[in-house]
């Protein structure tokens, strides 16, 4: 029941209450440093051994979004009316070594993994295709095995190639051996080649990559391009393996919008336990990589949560395997919950806990970000927001916004990471997050993804930009 109130006792209630009822809303849309501790002191911990990709604890860390989600009233995305999403994948090994076979003057030549070859990657049993000689400097030729010669003197540029090799749509990529993979040749040649198949609608197998030793690459360099060439082998029983997605979702309010998805994601794996590192420390806590990043998505996960309910549908992912190849997101886009051309754009958040000193301090870059016209947009709307400033490092395809970047769906990475030698070690610990600058970051993007959200702009790619032509 509602007591009446003396004027002056009435004027004094109104101001406490728009006092306190401004400061409410401001600070649910503030985050405070002390939650971005409290989360990264959970992920970070040893207590989650390094959240292993596809281990207990890559789901515990999953979980925990989950219970943050469900007190924040998120609505569940996942399997069977939770927010976590099971992915079961086949992990395949070849029984014995691997082979690339083509023949030539009438005679068939069979080069080995461990002895002419080192088989690098796979994603099936076999590939195929004709043979295409190009430049270093060149891209593979679709559907093709292209064989690419070493330079002497550009091993740096020719081993950051390599990244880019994956996703160029050859059938597979030669490439002839460099002075480092020379010296590891007989390290790589008895590692048991394996690959990874899941359900669902994947995307497509990507391209196999192949060192060939320099002599296998003289021969083949003499024969005609249009040869078939074939890499495989006969494969054992698969192994059986999980990774999972924690995922919820904020129904869009506007009748028109809410069939329109803004994705924020993170990957919530890192590299676990591994009992040959050297020294002591055998945990990679992944505190930058990217503990920050799932930091960022589930603050933003809270404050769009408390606000007003948001124009366009938004979720919120936490991948699972990034590190292992990207398994959680390809399994995500490959059996997205709502039509593809609904998912509007996609940020990806990584690595985000300590300044990188190519931009200024209060600065984040987007990977792409002259691929499309959502980072310039996004930084008209406040957000500090620049130009990826390492493009040699590939890093548009190094993370999980490229699964879906391939697809055509406007997807970048927002990131500060410097370049810092403790990336992928076991050093990559929580004393060395700049706890200021991370907080900082993720509040100066508050503005900017609440104005997505609730805006019915469309993000394009430029012209001769979009990943998947
Ligand atoms: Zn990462």
């Amino acid at each position: 029941m509602i007591r009446m109130l003396s004027v002056r006792t009435g004027i004094v209630c109104l101001l406490f209450l728009l006092v306190t009822g401004l400061n409410a809303q401001s600070s649910n849309d503030v985050i405070a440093e002390r939650n971005v501790r409290a989360h990264m002191e959970f992920l970070a911990g040893d207590a989650l051994k390094g959240r292993g990709s596809g281990t207990e604890y890559e789901l515990i860390a999953g979980e925990y979004f989950a219970s943050l989600m469900r007190q924040f009233g998120i609505e569940p995305g996942g399997d069977d009316g939770s927010y976590i999403q099971t992915v079961e994948i086949r992990r395949q090994s070849f029984a014995a070594p691997p082979t690339l076979t083509y023949s030539a003057a009438g005679s068939a030549i069979v080069l080995t993994h461990g002895k002419e070859i080192l088989v690098f990657r796979m994603n099936s049993g076999s590939a195929t295709g004709p043979l295409r000689k190009i430049n270093a400097q060149d891209q593979p030729v679709p559907g093709s095995v292209s064989l690419i010669r070493y330079e002497a003197g550009n091993e740096e540029a020719f081993g950051r190639r390599f990244g880019g090799l994956f996703d160029s749509g050859a059938a597979a990529v030669l490439v002839e051996e460099t002075p480092q993979f020379r010296a590891g040749w007989d390290r790589f040649g008895s590692r048991k080649v394996s690959f990874s198949e899941f359900g669902g609608n994947a995307p497509a197998a990507q391209t196999a990559v192949i060192v060939i030793s320099k002599e296998a690459a003289d021969t083949l360099s003499k024969i005609e391009d249009g040869v078939e060439i074939k890499i495989g082998g006969n494969l054992e029983e698969p192994e059986i393996n999980r990774t999972w997605n924690s995922v919820g979702i904020i129904k869009g309010s506007d009748p028109k919008l809410s069939s329109e998805v803004i994705l924020l994601s993170a990957h919530m794996d890192h590299l676990g336990i591994r009992p040959d590192a050297p020294g002591d420390d055998k945990i990679f806590n992944g505190a930058d990589d990217d503990a920050s990043g799932c930091v960022a998505v589930i603050e933003l996960a809270r404050i769009l949560a408390a606000g007003e309910r948001p124009k366009r549908t938004v979720y919120f992912v936490f991948f699972g395997s990034e590190e292992a190849g990207g398994f959680g997101s390809r399994y995500f886009v490959g059996n997205l919950p709502f039509p593809k051309e609904k998912l509007v754009a996609n940020l990806q958040w990584e690595m985000i806990g300590r300044p990188d000193e190519k931009v200024a301090s209060d600065e984040l870059w987007l990977t792409g970000f002259d691929r499309s016209n959502l980072g310039a947009e996004l930084a008209k709307h406040g957000a500090k927001l620049v130009n990826d400033p390492h493009p040699d490092q590939n890093f548009f395809q190094r993370s999980d916004n490229y699964t879906l970047a391939r697809q055509g769906i406007i997807a970048h990475t927002v990131s500060s990471y410097g370049l810092h030698t403790d990336y992928h070690h076991a050093s990559d610990e929580i004393g060395t997050i700049d706890f200021e600058h991370m907080t900082r970051s993720i509040n100066s993007m508050v503005g900017p993804v609440k104005w997505l959200v609730n805006s019915d702009f469309k993000p394009t790619w430029y012209e001769g930009k979009d990943p998947s032509q």
